[in-house]
Formats: C-alpha cells, sequence, structure tokens
C-alpha cells in the first residue's frame, strides 16, 4: 500500500486550518499545521512534507516570501492560499515557484483535486536518506551530502569544522560548553590543547560570519558557544 501522503497547512486562521485538516485526513492524507509565518519556513525545510498549503498573509512571514525562500532549498509542491482575489498576487505566487494557487473561499473538493494532481506532477525521485536539512537563518547544512551553504553559497568547511557546526546546529539556540564540544567533536580521548575548540570556532566565524557578515555563532561569556538564527 503507499503511504499517505503528509501535507503542512500553513494557515493562521484557526477556524479554517482546523477545516482543512479535517477534509484532508477524512480523505486519507497525514497532516501538521502552522500559524506563525517564520515556523512554518523552518518546518518546511527540517520537516518532511510531500506537499505544502500556504496562506498568504502570515504572522511574521508572509506566503510570497515563504515561498521564494523555499524554493532556493526545495522543490515541495506549494499551492497557495489567499483570501485576495488579486491578479497581481497570482502573477507573483507563480512567479515565485508556487505550484498551484487558489482563492478563498474555494471548493473543497476543487482543493482536492488540485494538491492531486500536484502531488501526481511531483514525481518523487528515488527515496534517499540524504533529504535531512539543518537550518539556522540563512545558513543550510545539507548533512548527508557534506555540503553547507549560506545564501545558496557553497561553503567549503575541513572535516572537524564541520563536525562542530552539525553539533552546533543539531543543538541550535542552545548553549554549548567547551566540554559538551569537546567531548562531542573531538571525543573523550582527546588529549591536547582545550583552547581548540576556541581556534575552531574562529576559523568557523571567518568562513561563515564573517564572510557573510551575519553572525551566527555566539559566544556565552563563562559558558560556551550557541549557533542562533
Ligand atoms: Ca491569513
Amino acid at each position: 500500500m503507499e503511504e499517505a501522503a503528509r501535507i503542512f497547512i500553513v494557515e493562521d486562521e484557526r477556524r479554517i486550518a482546523r477545516f482543512l485538516q479535517m477534509e484532508l485526513e477524512h480523505e486519507g492524507f497525514k497532516t501538521a499545521t502552522e500559524s506563525n509565518g517564520r515556523r512554518a519556513y523552518e518546518r518546511i525545510l527540517q520537516e518532511n512534507y510531500d506537499l505544502v498549503l500556504l496562506d498568504l498573509m502570515l504572522p511574521e512571514m508572509d506566503g510570497l516570501e515563504i515561498c521564494r525562500n523555499v524554493r532556493q532549498l526545495s522543490d515541495v509542491p506549494i499551492i497557495m492560499l489567499t483570501a485576495k482575489d488579486d491578479l497581481e498576487d497570482k502573477v507573483n505566487g507563480l512567479d515565485i515557484g508556487a505550484n498551484d494557487y487558489m482563492t478563498k473561499p474555494f471548493a473543497i473538493q476543487e482543493l482536492l483535486a488540485r494538491i492531486r494532481a500536484a502531488l501526481r506532477a511531483h514525481q518523487p525521485a528515488a527515496e534517499t536518506t540524504d533529504g535531512e536539512i539543518l537550518v539556522a537563518g540563512d545558513l543550510v547544512m545539507y548533512p548527508g551530502r557534506y555540503e553547507v551553504k549560506v545564501k545558496g553559497e557553497p561553503v567549503e568547511l575541513t572535516k572537524k569544522e564541520y563536525m562542530l557546526l552539525e553539533y552546533l546546529l543539531r543543538n541550535k539556540r542552545m548553549v554549548l560548553s567547551r566540554d559538551q564540544i569537546l567531548q562531542t567533536v573531538w571525543g573523550y580521548d582527546y588529549i591536547g590543547d582545550t583552547n581548540v575548540v576556541d581556534v575552531y570556532i574562529r576559523y568557523l566565524r571567518s568562513k561563515i560570519d564573517e564572510r557573510f557578515g551575519q553572525k551566527f555563532i555566539h559566544t556565552m561569556r563563562g559558558v560556551g558557544y550557541v549557533i542562533k538564527d
């Protein structure tokens, strides 16, 4: 049996989100919902959805911006939903990579038909294990591919720099002590200068923060380091 497609409903009107969720689950889809634009953007990249229903007007980041940003990194099918029957928005939505577009209020049967069409058109590539993505703002790591990009530009890292960055990203917004970093990245049996952590943080900062003029890696004095969006 085919596995149920996972549909991400990004909609800040609770009533509509709930209605879509009920209808889609009734049709056998799996669903998740999000009402905040910025969180939706992160979840689209981090959680593996088969299709996104994307409202236009959202708090913190609107649907057009989400769509534009997601498209730099992912080809997940996106159907935009909007209350505005505005030709300009329609053109915009498709221009920036939305697969389809519907104006509210819409007939649920039509939306279901378009969802199925978009899922069919998006022939999934052979199942890969390298689909995981770690994100902090404009910084993206593809752990399975051993790749790091900032604003779409590749960043060359040594193995240790990469491991350090991956550890920070997997614990985003959590302050990690030098000891934790040392034990995880260099191993329990590391015998050498404990300043090695600070040295490698400096390497990462020069390749990422300084090169792109954006602060990702923060020092918590006397505690350790943390990566943030
Ligand atoms: Ca809205």
